[in-house]
């Protein structure tokens, strides 16, 4: 399996560490959506797509995202949720390679396309 293409969408959000989004097309045929390219300390990071882990609302049982303060259905004080969650844990990867060789992988094709995009050719 191999990246054969990489759509890069950058974000205006210069004060987010969250540079862009990519979308990750494999052998041509299959394509992973919201993988992420983050600016941390001393480079770039390539986050694959996740989602929040979600909580029930004690009052009404609507799922919110585990890190929200209040019911989105009915407004009820969830902050107590969160508490229960290491940050590590408030999000979960959707799709991610399984080893290290395909994460290298990854990480090359998507930060050359990056910076293919924004011009950081050397
Ligand atoms: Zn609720």
């Amino acid at each position: 399996m191999e990246v054969t293409e990489v759509q890069v969408n950058l974000c205006d959000n210069s004060d987010e560490r969250l540079r862009a989004y990519c979308a990750v097309i494999f052998d041509g045929c299959f394509v992973v959506h919201n993988v992420r390219v983050i600016e941390k300390a001393g480079g770039l990071l390539v986050a694959m797509p996740s989602r929040k882990v979600t909580g029930k609302c004690g009052q009404c049982g609507f799922k919110n995202p585990i890190d929200a303060n209040y019911c989105s259905n009915c407004g009820n004080d969830i902050s107590k949720l969160k508490k229960t969650q290491s940050d590590s844990k408030i999000h979960f990867d959707i799709a991610h390679p399984i080893n290290a060789e395909c994460r290298q992988m990854i990480e090359r094709e998507v930060l050359a396309a990056y910076n293919a995009h924004v011009g950081n050719g050397g």
